[in-house]
Formats: C-alpha cells, sequence, structure tokens
C-alpha cells in the first residue's frame, strides 16, 4: 500500500557550466524548458488532486529533479522554494526535498534551504574515487563532498548520497570502498545508479570509440546488490536503484544508447533473495543427508517452502521467474513451493521444511 505520494517538479538544468561525462542536461534543456511559477503551482495542484482523493497516503512530498537544484539562479530557487513552503505552511504537503551537486552547497545556501523549511537535501556525489570523477569530468573532488554533507548535516537537514557504478575508471572495489566512505558519512538515505549511456553525451562518443564499455548486466546487478546490502545493513535507507523508465529513458526508441534496464531494482533484489534462500538451504540440506533423507536422484524430491512477505513475493521468484528456474536447475532433488507469509518483514525470506509448514 503506498503512503507516501511525491509531487515531482522536474527543473532541468539550463547552462549549467558542468559537462559531466554521463549527462545530457544540454540535450534536456532544449527539449524541456523549466516550469515557470504558474506551471509549477500548476503541477502541485494536478497532483494534489489526485493524492488528496487517495486515503492511504499519509505523507506528501515536493521534489525537485533534474540537474542541480542549488546551481541554478538564486532568484529561480526563490522562486521554487518560495512556492513549495507555502503548500508546506498550510499542511497541504509534508516535505519538501531536492537534490544539487557537491559543491554547489555553502551557507548563504542552507541558510536560503533552511528559511523554506526544506528537508531532504541529495548530494549527487557517484563516486568517492578520485579518478573516477576526474574521468567522469564532475569538476569536484572527493574532500567537497566531505565538507557538503558535513556542513548539511550539522544543519539538521535529512542528507541524501547518490552513487553510480560503471563510470569511466570504476570497478567493483572502487564502488565497494564509495559504499564504505558512505556509510562513514552516514546519509540517511541513498540511491544506487548503473551507468546509462545517453545517446550525444561524452560517455556515448567514449562508447561509439571503443573507449569505453558499460558494465555487463550480471556485473552492474552483483555489483549493486553489494552495494545495497552493505548501506541497508548500516541502516541507510536505499530508496531508489536504477533509473526509472521515462519515454525518454529506454534503449527503443528512447536516449538510452546502452547499460538501462528498466526492471534494475527488481534484479538487485531477487538476487538477495536467492542469496538468503540458498543460506538457508545448506544447513537444511546437511541434515537431511544426516537423517537419511535427501532423496538420490532420480528418487523423489524433499518438499520445502520459500516465504516471503506479500511485497516481496515477485523477488522472491525473480524477474522472468529467474529464482524459480534457478532452484530447479541447481537441485533438481528439491521440490520447492514458493508462498506469502503476510506476517512476514518485506525483504526477508524464510525456507522450511513443507512438513513444518501450516
Ligand atoms: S550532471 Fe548536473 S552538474 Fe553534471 S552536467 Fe549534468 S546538470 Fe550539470
Amino acid at each position: 500500500m503506498k503512503t507516501h505520494a511525491i509531487i515531482p517538479i522536474f527543473v532541468p538544468h539550463a547552462g549549467c557550466p558542468h559537462d559531466c561525462i554521463f549527462c545530457d542536461q544540454k540535450a534536456i534543456t532544449a527539449r524541456a524548458a523549466a516550469p515557470d511559477a504558474d506551471a509549477t503551482v500548476e503541477v502541485i495542484e494536478r497532483n494534489l488532486k489526485t493524492i488528496d482523493a487517495n486515503p492511504d497516503i499519509i505523507h506528501r512530498e515536493i521534489a525537485f529533479y533534474g540537474g542541480s537544484f542549488t546551481a541554478i539562479p538564486r532568484e529561480e530557487q526563490l522562486m521554487y522554494l518560495g512556492i513549495a513552503k507555502k503548500y508546506k505552511d498550510a499542511g497541504r504537503v509534508d516535505s519538501i526535498h531536492l537534490s544539487t551537486r557537491p559543491d554547489y552547497i555553502d551557507e548563504t545556501v542552507l541558510n536560503d534551504l533552511k528559511n523554506h523549511d526544506v528537508d531532504i537535501i541529495e548530494l549527487g556525489v557517484q563516486s568517492f574515487d578520485p579518478e573516477v570523477l576526474k574521468l567522469s569530468a564532475r569538476g569536484h573532488d572527493v574532500e567537497t563532498v566531505y565538507q557538503s554533507a558535513e556542513m548539511i548535516k550539522k544543519r539538521g537537514f535529512t542528507l541524501g548520497i547518490q552513487l553510480m557504478i560503471g563510470l569511466p575508471g570504476d570497478s567493483y572495489e572502487k564502488c565497494m570502498e564509495s559504499v564504505r566512505k558512505t556509510i562513514d558519512i552516514g546519509p540517511a538515505i541513498a540511491r544506487i545508479y548503473p551507468t546509462v549511456i545517453i545517446r550525444d553525451t561524452g560517455l556515448d562518443r567514449l562508447y561509439r570509440a571503443g573507449k569505453y564499455e558499460p558494465l555487463a548486466e550480471t556485473e552492474a546487478v552483483r555489483t549493486a546488490k553489494d552495494m545495497y546490502k552493505a548501506l541497508t545493513g548500516a541502516g541507510i535507507n536505499v530508496i531508489r536503484v536504477g533509473l526509472k523508465a521515462t519515454d525518454n529513458i529506454k534503449e527503443e526508441g528512447g536516449s538510452a544508447v546502452a547499460g538501462f534496464h528498466p526492471a534494475f531494482r527488481q534484479l538487485v533484489e531477487a538476487e538477495i533473495a536467492r542469496e538468503q534462500i540458498e543460506q538457508q538451504l545448506g544447513p537444511l540440506l546437511d541434515e537431511a543427508r544426516r537423517n537419511g533423507k535427501l532423496p538420490a536422484p532420480g528418487a523423489g524430491s524433499m518438499k520445502l517452502r520459500a516465504v516471503s512477505g506479500p511485497g516481496s513475493f515477485s523477488n522472491m521468484i525473480g524477474n522472468k521467474k529467474s529464482n524459480k528456474i534457478y532452484f530447479a536447475e541447481n537441485y533438481p532433488q528439491l521440490d520447492i513451493k514458493f508462498a506469502v507469509d503476510r506476517n512476514m518483514a518485506e525483504g526477508t525470506y524464510n525456507l522450511i521444511h513443507s512438513m513444518e509448514s501450516r
């Protein structure tokens, strides 16, 4: 049941002076202008009409997406913030959320955001590796990330950190190092994005010249899975894994050239489910072997039930039934039925003998 509704305001960063290798902001701003005050109010009202009709929604959030919010001209920032604050003051929305670059945070910026009751600031960090930042033409260093994160937390904002995987010069080890450094900083929320090659970006040119290859899907899923596990294990809420499929970002007929998978989060969560189930399988098989209850190949099957909460069932089964197929192929002496247990916490999976289950 969805209880948290987001009102997205897309603010493309026209005139962004940076040229991050993966970003097509220039192409986006050529297609879509930033909304003016009237258009912003119109978007909020339109969203609230639907949200207010849904009694399950208990939290409404205005979120400014797009480029780097605090890098747009100050008067534009104040226009957007003023509108959002009015809705918050009137009790019609509960929080204000935005994302920006680490090098566009200073005391003046934070004063403006505090004065307008902003709740959540996400930093597009991408990587803590200096070489990756340089090869991606980010234009800021790692030290700036630490300084801005510290300032944001000190002023009482909720901090978010966005990380990317598979940028030029990146590796599994560097991604995990970025995760360790993220955990040291201690944000409340995080996002993990696999690098998608967008048409006409610097990365696209490198790719076409044979100088850059996106991560293979299995490698991207493995890396994202280990990052996700480490971050959530440290109590950080990973609110997004992978880019959202939009009309524009997709491989067929869209601007994504390579590296995009619309069900990326499910691929990652299904992998975690499979790991959790397989970890429980070892002791069960050992016990059955000791008690002589493990059927010989071709001599019947041992019945088991894999259970999850209702919201995690599709992850347990896997994208295109990948987990079901995996267990059937790798454990032919087992007959595993997959079921829902409404009392189980989401994201947890239990494997039990069928006889023990009720
Ligand atoms: S990612 Fe942000 S900072 Fe980099 S070019 Fe795009 S809009 Fe500018």
